[in-house]
């Protein structure tokens, strides 16, 4: 787990690295430098040094990447989804002319 502290409130809270590094993955950045953590007591949103957490991070390498791949498989699976269903109902519709 990642310890940060809030820059705020000062307290303490937990990171997920295996979420983290998933969080970072979605913003398509190449070198995202840092991850805004938003404190669970105040809400406030703190920037955490990506450096920092590297070492976290790369240890759960595998976990992210798999998250990451099951992620991009269900949104690829919504979007066929969506379409198949714009295409019954564009059938249906010719069918009524
Ligand atoms: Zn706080």
């Amino acid at each position: 787990m990642i310890h940060h502290s809030c820059f705020k409130c000062k307290r303490r809270f937990e990171l997920d690295p295996v979420f983290v590094g998933f969080e970072l993955s979605k913003l398509k950045k190449k070198r995202p430098s840092h991850y805004q953590a938003v404190c669970p007591a105040c809400r406030a949103v703190n920037k955490v040094s990506v450096q920092a957490m590297q070492p976290e991070l790369d240890a759960v390498e595998d976990e992210i990447k798999k998250m990451m791949a099951e992620y991009e498989e269900s949104k690829a699976q919504a979007k066929a989804e969506a379409r198949a269903r714009a295409e019954a109902k564009k059938a249906e519709s010719q069918e009524k002319q």
